[in-house]
């Protein structure tokens, strides 16, 4: 069977490839740091607390950082702070979500929507999103969830220690 000229097999094997790619890249790193290391970010990820605005002016923050304008759903879902559906394209925040964690689970699901898979990357791409932002409480969110991770509150999935340790010694090295 052909779908414009393209042979049914080679479609297939094209697909395979990415699910197989897809799959590996999702796997959490082993663990290469020491806890000295661990000590050192989470110093480094230290900010001061500020109030985030509204849920409305994060979702409209967050889009425009993103690109995007797109109207979020707020539902209640449980033990998820957000969901997403690649395929509509629809992201669902929980009805309580706390408001400071607001921005940085919609920057999450924008990953996701921008075809980052794994949990622990689509943390890793929101924190430096959000740390890069001009809004400082943006950059606290990203600072919260990062000293979060650092101290083990997050499961093994979401974890992404690892760049965030090479991140921050990425910048010492400047
Ligand atoms: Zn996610």
């Amino acid at each position: 069977m052909k779908i414009l000229g393209i042979s049914l097999v080679s479609i297939c094997i094209v697909i395979w490839s990415i699910v197989g790619v897809l799959i590996i890249s999702t796997r959490p790193m082993a663990i290469t740091y020491t806890q000295e290391q661990i000590n050192s970010a989470i110093e480094y990820f230290n900010y001061d607390f500020v109030l985030a605005p509204d849920k409305e002016q994060q979702i409209k923050d967050i889009n425009d950082l993103y690109g995007k304008d797109k109207n979020i759903k707020f539902e209640d879902i449980n033990d998820l702070y957000g969901i997403c559906n690649i395929m509509t394209r629809q992201v669902i925040l929980d009805t309580e979500l706390p408001r400071n964690m607001t921005a940085i689970t919609l920057a999450h699901e924008f990953e996701h929507l921008n075809f980052v898979i794994s949990e622990y990357k689509a943390n890793y791409n929101a924190i430096i999103k959000l740390l890069e932002s001009d809004k400082p409480y943006l950059v606290y969110q990203a600072n919260l969830l990062a000293k979060t991770i650092l101290l083990g509150g997050v499961s093994a999935e979401y974890d992404c220690t690892e760049l965030l340790v090479k991140y921050k010694e990425s910048l010492w090295r400047l």
